[in-house]
């Protein structure tokens, strides 16, 4: 499930957004200002950005102006809260890059459809797909996993890197790949690939048979074979 950060300066306002966001099942970060949001960006690169446009210091428009000057983080989506409809022409032009605007006073619901959409027009291949190799099936949408129809106790970090290797199945995912995907990490080299190695090694005993299925390609990382594909 796709993993949003929220950054809105009032507590309140955030408090509501990360709640209907978190009922909807995502996962979700929230922080105040834009200093705190920068920061969150480089720990760990969100699929979705709801960002106010009027934040002390930092505000909305520089955090956007920032995130897409930065090649790990450019693609972001970003939906920008704003009470200046003035401002909008601005917000959402080429020049800024946000992808879309909600204006304040806006119902929870309808911020949480545009977030919503704007998940679907920025990863259309996975939205509503499910995976299916062998016994092995993925669905992405009700984040489960199952063998033959049981269900795997998967942690948050192996589902990602299950649907990671599955939508590419076929290809070579090098292991700074597999960091920047699912661990979100902008600078891959701060962590040890080695965590890789070791979340592999655990999804694979989790798989029982179906696990042989992800290949070990020597020095450069993984794939997921295809059952009956060109592996
Ligand atoms: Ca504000």
């Amino acid at each position: 499930m796709a993993d949003v950060l929220v950054v809105e300066d009032e507590p309140d306002i955030r408090h509501l957004i990360a709640h209907h966001l978190e009922r909807e099942g995502y996962r979700c970060r929230a922080v105040a200002n834009g200093a705190e949001a920068l920061r969150a960006v480089r720990a760990s690169v969100p699929d979705l950005i709801v960002l106010d446009l009027m934040l002390p210091e930092i505000d909305g428009l520089e955090v956007c102006r920032r995130l897409r000057g930065d090649a790990a983080t450019a693609t972001v989506p970003i939906i920008m809260l704003t009470a200046k409809s003035d401002e909008v022409d601005r917000i959402v032009g080429l020049e800024l890059g946000a992808d879309d605007y909600v204006a304040k006073p806006f119902s929870p619901k309808e911020l949480v459809a545009r977030v919503r959409a704007v998940l679907r027009r920025a990863r259309p291949e996975v939205a509503g797909r499910v995976f299916r190799e062998g016994a092995l099936l993925l669905d992405p949408a009700r984040h489960t996993a199952s063998v033959s129809g049981a269900t795997l106790a998967l942690t948050p970090k192996e589902f990602d890197l299950l649907q990671v290797l599955m939508e590419a199945a076929g290809r070579v995912l090098t292991r700074e790949h597999l960091l920047t995907r699912v661990w979100g990490y902008a600078h891959a080299d701060e962590i040890e690939s080695r965590t890789v190695d070791v979340h592999v090694r655990r999804l694979r005993a989790k798989l029982g048979d179906e696990g042989r299925r992800i290949a070990t390609v020597k020095t450069v990382g993984y794939r997921f074979e295809r059952a009956g594909g060109e592996g």
